[in-house]
């Protein structure tokens, strides 16, 4: 037998369902807050993510699928959703007037991690990027979006944890105190943190290792090295979100694990115990200088992304999952009957009614019981007798009467009750 790779999951049955119900608020929500559906490349040259992600991050160093293709092209499935968008957004020369951009995509994404709980080698992501805009308004809106939208699903405790990565400048000043502050505990630290502590020691701050240490938690926080311009600017959003009603808390030590963020940076954390250790649900940050460091014009912006396999786990805490149920269910036995069904069915689809009726062969009571396991309200129940006269017998499933209809009006019966 050939089984699925190992990361890799189908989803099918009631997880199935809850993708769909997630899909669908997705689409809905992305409508009433003004944002456009883009859809980019599930692989792309290795390069964009070197670039964008950065040399020194995990996501590059260990956890991505590299592969050349037959004429040597080096390739990378995509580890993430930004770096595909914004390249789109240079390539197809979305800057200009219309600004600012605002876009979201839902798919699939590829990291060579350790598959455990909410973790898997192919995992979904929903996301939104807005391209062209540096108003603390913009940076409210896109952690109110999804905050707001899971609590629409069913999440209950959710916490925003929030902080400013600040300009580059701000960083700069920051790194070095950093690195004054690390350098006697150099050798407490990870291997890994060693390494960044000279290539990237913001990365420190984000480590999986040594993330809890005492050492780790009396770090200099960020915000004391951030220009005045920078402070009142993330005072702004701080305002913004208590207005749209977001329940946040400031994470001095929040710095996410991608390099091209600056300014905001959060996550969105639910509390849901079967998330155990993969509670962050969505995160995102804004990147001013990633179009630039890619080749285009200068252009603020600011994204999430958010895991909906954590999503749906976190769902099983709240969700029943019933199968969706179909308005009605075709009964027949001979082959003049299973005709009638046939064309019964499709007309019924085509106004908008969901039906269906036996492939199997099955005899007349199991086709009733059939027609209970699919949630079916209504029966239609053939028969050669009733059809010569012009008639078809509609059942209430629910307070079992039967009715005896014409056949030319049992289209609009039906659909008018
Ligand atoms: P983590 O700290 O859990 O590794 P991350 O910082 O790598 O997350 P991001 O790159 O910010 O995550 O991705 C945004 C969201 O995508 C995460 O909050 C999570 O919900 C989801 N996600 C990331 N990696 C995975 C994965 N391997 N499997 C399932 N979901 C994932
Ligand atoms: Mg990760």
């Amino acid at each position: 037998m050939i089984t699925k790779p190992k990361g890799t999951y189908d989803v099918l049955d009631k997880e199935a369902l809850k993708l769909q119900k997630i899909n669908r608020l997705i689409e809905y929500t992305c409508e009433f807050y003004n944002y456009d559906y883009i859809r980019t490349p599930i692989f792309e040259s290795r390069e964009l993510f070197h670039r964008t992600v950065g040399e020194t991050t995990d996501i590059v160093t260990k956890e991505t699928y590299d592969f050349k293709d037959r004429s040597d092209r080096e390739l990378t499935l995509r580890p993430e959703g930004t770096a595909g968008v914004v390249r789109s957004f240079i390539e197809n020369k979305m800057y200009g007037s219309n600004m600012p951009r605002k876009l979201y995509y839902n798919g699939t994404m590829y990291r060579y991690e350790r598959p455990g709980n909410g973790r898997n080698r192919e995992f979904t992501q929903f996301g939104v990027e807005v391209l062209g805009s540096n108003d603390p308004a913009i940076d409210a809106e896109v952690i109110s979006m999804p905050y707001h939208m899971f609590l629409e699903l069913g999440f209950k405790d959710l916490n925003v944890k929030i902080n400013n990565l600040g300009s580059k400048e701000d960083r700069e000043k920051y790194k070095v105190a950093l690195k004054e502050y690390l350098k006697p505990h150099l050798n407490d630290l990870c291997e890994d943190c060693k390494k960044r502590y000279e290539t990237n020691p913001l990365r420190i701050l984000d480590c999986k290792v040594d993330g809890d240490s005492t050492i780790l938690k009396n770090v200099p926080s960020i915000l004391d090295y951030q220009s005045e311009e920078s402070t009142s600017r993330f005072k702004k959003v701080l305002e913004y979100l208590n207005f749209l009603d977001v329940d946040y808390e400031v994470d001095e030590h929040l710095v996410r694990g991608l390099d091209y963020y600056d300014y905001t940076v959060f996550e969105i954390v639910s509390s849901e115990e079967v998330l155990g250790g993969a509670s962050t649900i969505a995160a995102g940050g804004r990147y001013n200088d990633l179009v630039e460091t890619l080749g285009g014009p200068s252009t603020p912006c600011i994204g999430f992304a958010c895991g909906l396999e954590r999503v749906m786990l976190a769902m099983d805490a709240f969700e029943e999952n019933k199968k969706r149920p179909i308005d009605c269910y075709i009964l027949y036995v001979n082959e003049e009957e299973k005709i009638k069904a046939l064309m019964l069915a499709q007309d019924l689809r085509l106004s908008g009614v969901s039906v269906d009726y036996d492939t199997t062969g099955r005899s007349l009571k199991s086709q009733f019981k059939e027609a209970d396991r699919n949630g079916a309200e209504l029966l239609i129940l053939l028969n050669s007798e009733d059809l010569q006269k012009g008639l078809i017998t509609v059942k209430d499933n629910v307070t079992k009467e039967e009715e005896k209809v014409d056949e030319n009006e049992i289209i609009d019966y039906i659909v008018s009750r």
